[in-house]
């Protein structure tokens, strides 16, 4: 198997497996409960948030762990709207988010919020021109990805919030594809919110955190006991949180290393597929993208055909987001660059982890060599358009 979708999830790594077995197996207490077991998953959870906040320069107090990054963009989107309606109804975000925030945005129009969400460059950018100019006396926030799960394009993030600071405007960063792959300082880079997910990072699936600055009196969302500070009820999820903390203290350990080697694994794979496959396009920006990410388009060929043939080699990549795979309609990110459905139906993301080796590249990229050259040779397009030119 060559695994090439580290942007959909990732294998737990082993050092994190090793940190969360205990808490699966011996020790077995519940964080609240007043005796040994107790106190010492108490203790566990609050070395994972600080390990977790150390990775974004942030106060382990405002850290508040969830069950995922979905969890933290609902609830600093609609906490945000309950909190500050009585100022304005008027959030802004972009056309190129994650579900998470674009259906809990469609959720709040419905419920007297206003939205704009704001179109995006053909890189996949927004500016801080463009935000500027949507702000209204009324703003309430701004939400902006830090980086995109698909074409892995880089948002302007210090730019962004300090438009959105110089009204005094909340900014909400989802940061679950950016959070472990690349520097992140929240206070450097004016973040008042960021939602976060263990599973991209080579954690446990099903935790996440939220991160809320100092001074901001965020309502919970979840009601019952006093978890999280009183803020997110729920007995937590130890295992998780330990192996949250641990993928985190890795992936800061481990950062400029990984972060050379997949820039270097990607610009080889993309330099290869564009150079050697015909009709083929790179989607999103050369420059500030993810440095595991890499998204093609390619004429005259399905990407859900793409992949099953891949998948017949043993390769696992993705047309896009994990989360819509079973859909079949092209996706929002491709067309809100601008890309004609064609070939966004034509797209495939190939995401590198911090183990994907050069022999994988290669043997990737021949594969797809020889499966575009077969799928174009019975499409009735490519022998129309381009073989009788
Ligand atoms: N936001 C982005 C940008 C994502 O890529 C994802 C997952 O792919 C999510 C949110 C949802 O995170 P989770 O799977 O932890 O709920």
């Amino acid at each position: 198997m060559i695994y090439l979708d580290h942007a959909a999830t990732t294998a737990v790594d082993p050092g994190v497996f090793a940190a969360m077995t205990p808490w699966l197996t011996s020790s077995c207490g519940n964080p609240s409960s007043a005796y040994d077991y107790g106190y010492d998953a108490r203790a566990a959870i609050t070395r994972a948030r600080e390990q977790t906040a150390a990775l974004i320069s942030a106060s382990p107090d405002r850290i508040f762990f969830t069950s995922g990054g979905t969890e933290a963009d609902n609830w600093v989107l609609c906490s945000t709207a309950r909190m500050s309606a009585s100022k304005g109804r008027h959030i802004i975000s972009t056309n190129m988010e994650h579900h998470a925030i674009l259906h809990t945005l469609d959720y709040l129009e419905e419920n007297g919020f206003e939205v704009t969400r704001l179109p995006v460059s053909e890189d996949g950018f927004v500016t801080p021109k463009q935000l500027e100019e949507a702000i209204r006396p009324d703003t309430i926030l701004v939400s902006v990805m830090f980086a995109n799960n698909e074409i892995g394009t880089i948002q302007p993030i210090r730019a962004l919030s300090a438009v959105a600071h110089r009204h005094g405007i909340l900014f909400h960063t989802d940061a679950v594809q950016a959070f472990g792959q690349i520097p992140i300082d929240v206070a450097e880079l004016g973040i008042d919110m960021l939602s976060a997910s263990s599973h991209k990072l080579y954690g446990p699936k099903g935790c996440g955190c939220l991160y809320v600055r100092e001074g901001i009196d965020l309502p919970p969302r979840l009601f019952g006991g006093a978890q999280e500070n009183g803020m997110r009820a729920g007995t937590e999820n130890v295992p998780g949180i330990v192996g949250f903390g641990a993928a985190a203290a890795i992936a800061m350990e481990q950062m400029t290393e990984t972060m050379e080697k997949e820039t270097k694994l990607r610009d080889f794979l993309i330099t290869q597929v564009l150079r050697r496959i015909p009709y083929a396009r790179l989607n999103g920006s050369h420059k500030n993208r993810l440095p595991g990410n890499a998204n093609f388009s390619f004429q005259f060929v399905e990407g859900s055909t793409l992949l099953i043939m891949l998948d017949m080699k043993g390769i696992c990549a993705s047309t896009g987001s994990a989360c819509t795979a079973s859909s079949s309609s092209p996706s929002h990110v491709l067309r809100a660059i601008g890309l004609p459905d064609d070939l966004a139906r034509g797209s495939l993301r190939l995401t590198l982890g911090r183990n994907t080796t050069e022999e994988e590249i290669h043997i990737v990229v021949d594969a797809l060599e020889e499966i575009l050259e077969n799928l174009r040779s019975v499409s009735e397009d490519y022998n129309r358009i381009i073989l009788r030119r």
